[in-house]
């Protein structure tokens, strides 16, 4: 079979599925060990291109909760904390060493669970994963030097909370600069993509981590809330919706809980007339369509300079054309499927918002498989300001385009939303982008570039993007007391 978009025909080029082996059922890691679950309750983790299940996932009690917090406590109390950086770094070393080493079976695995193309679970995701343990086990022994005239201690036990759009990697961000500084761990993954987590358990069982170093719940969003409310968890964080975040900060307010916020974003990807137009459309669309849109800092406001927006309209859209939506295992794929039926849902419900809202609507004519999740990428162009798709995260492969004539002009409607994680700026003049970046209300300003990543580098939000950073010396202090 050929895989057709609107520009060309490709023969399928499948990565394998050979070297992978998951479990029919997935227990809850405690205490160093897969708990075999004394109830029958159980979900399905299953692959968004297809439909078909990949594997039985435990939905953990309030029991399960409670012995998980209790084997992290007792990990801490224990050996953990007492254990000096270089040996809790080696630890961490040793876990990275084995990311790398079984990199295509966490590529694979996330890919099939998620739907992401291979592509970006082979070179992003993963790859990504292994530098921030590297990174995070290099501070460990040097934590004095980090934070100099200041003696950094551990919090305690961390409870920690992921979603689904990058699951191998946002565990990697929370669990290594936990450890590196000598926390403990309770994670729970997102109920879609819990299997690459659960594979890191077997390596961490398979590192010799002490047991309780790190626990791994899965379920829905109730065994989250039990973790984060625990009276036992010192410190949570958090990664996900606005939504959630706020119910989570309410929830522990007043206690005396530490806590970091990674939280929704709509971001301003602006173009200039000065700008190479053909890399600002690749950033384009590496900023929106790549990984369907599931991107916390998509840039899913586009802001075209007005001189040049018919012409960059047009080649976005050639470029749009040229998209291979479809197998996630295929390396040539571009666009993989979308999350879940309700996050398909919730795109499509929005397509529709904006329609009515009197955007200007244009998909490509991508040819999509017939089972799973799929949706073609999505612009709108003439979008108004106050419309709901320019203001409100719809998490998937839908652009808002809207002009601008001034700087000022585009610095005042690029802030003018709840939001504040990331922007992204494209011009030939570097005096341009040092008076953007210190105006822009973002965490995370890319200059003629998109979502590039960097384990060194704080990532993080203003506004209701939530609080807190992750990466560089910035994530290494929110585990720390001082
Ligand atoms: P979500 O619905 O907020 O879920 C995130 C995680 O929280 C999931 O594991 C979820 O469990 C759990 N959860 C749900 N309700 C909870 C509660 N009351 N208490 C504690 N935990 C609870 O977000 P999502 O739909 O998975 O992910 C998409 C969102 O994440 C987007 O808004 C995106 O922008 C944001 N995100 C932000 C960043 C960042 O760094 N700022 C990075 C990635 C994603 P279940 O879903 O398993 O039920
Ligand atoms: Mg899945």
């Amino acid at each position: 079979m050929t895989r057709k978009n609107s520009k060309w025909d490709l023969s399928p080029a499948p990565e394998g599925t050979g070297h992978i082996s998951l479990k029919e059922h997935y227990g809850v890691f405690i205490n160093g060990e897969f708990q075999t679950p004394d109830h029958g309750n159980r979900f399905q983790s299953i692959n968004p291109a297809t439909g078909e299940v990949l594997a039985e996932i435990t939905e953990s009690s309030s029991q399960e909760v409670e012995q998980a917090v209790a084997a992290a406590r007792a990990a801490y109390d224990g050996e953990w904390s007492k254990m000096g950086g270089r040996e809790r770094g080696k630890y961490l070393y040793r876990l990275a060493r084995m990311v790398q080493e079984r990199s295509r079976e966490f590529a694979v695995i996330e890919s099939l669970d998620g739907g992401k193309p291979i592509r970006e679970s082979r070179d992003v995701d993963v790859p990504l994963a292994a530098a921030h343990l590297f990174y995070y086990a290099g501070w460990a022994d040097k934590l004095n030097y980090a934070f100099p005239n200041r003696i950094p201690r551990a919090i305690g036990v961390a409870g920690q909370v992921i979603p689904w759009n990058f699951p191998l990697l946002m565990a990697a961000w929370k669990i290594a600069p936990a450890l590196a500084t000598g926390n403990t761990v309770v994670l729970k993954p997102a109920e879609t993509t819990s299997l690459t987590a659960l594979k890191l358990a077997e390596l961490i069982q398979e590192a010799g981590f002490p047991p309780g170093v790190v626990n791994i719940v899965t379920g829905h969003g109730d065994v989250g809330a039990a973790i984060v409310n625990h009276e036992d968890v010192d410190k949570v964080a958090f990664t996900g919706s606005t939504e959630v975040g706020k119910l989570i900060q309410k929830s522990i307010a007043g206690t005396n809980k530490r806590c970091t916020l990674e939280l929704g974003g709509k971001a301003a990807n602006i173009v200039f007339d000065d700008a190479a137009i053909d890399q600002a459309v690749e950033g384009i669309v590496n900023g929106i369509y790549f990984n369907q849109g599931h991107v916390c800092c998509a840039g899913s406001r586009l802001f075209v300079q007005e001189s040049i927006h018919d012409e960059l309209i047009e080649k976005l859209k050639h470029r749009m054309g040229t998209l291979i939506v479809g197998d996630p295992l295929d390396k040539n794929t571009d666009v993989g499927a979308i999350n879940s039926q309700q996050q398909l849902s919730t795109i499509e419900q929005y397509i529709e918002v904006g329609k009515q809202e009197g955007a200007e609507f244009y998909q490509t004519d991508c040819d999509l498989p017939s089972d799973g999740f799929w949706c073609r990428p999505t612009l709108f162009t003439d979008v108004a300001q106050s419309n709901r798709i320019a203001q409100e995260e719809i998490f998937g492969p839908v652009l808002a385009v809207q002009t601008f004539r001034t700087v000022a002009e585009v610095i005042k409607k690029a802030n003018n939303t709840p939001y504040g994680l990331s922007a992204g700026v494209w011009t030939d003049k570097g005096s341009k982008i040092f008076n953007m970046t210190s105006q822009m209300k973002a965490g995370v300003v890319w200059a003629n570039t998109y979502n590039l990543f960097d384990p060194t580098s704080p990532f993080g939000g203003f506004k209701e993007s939530g609080f807190g950073r992750e990466g560089g010396l910035h994530g290494l202090s929110a585990y720390l007391d001082f």
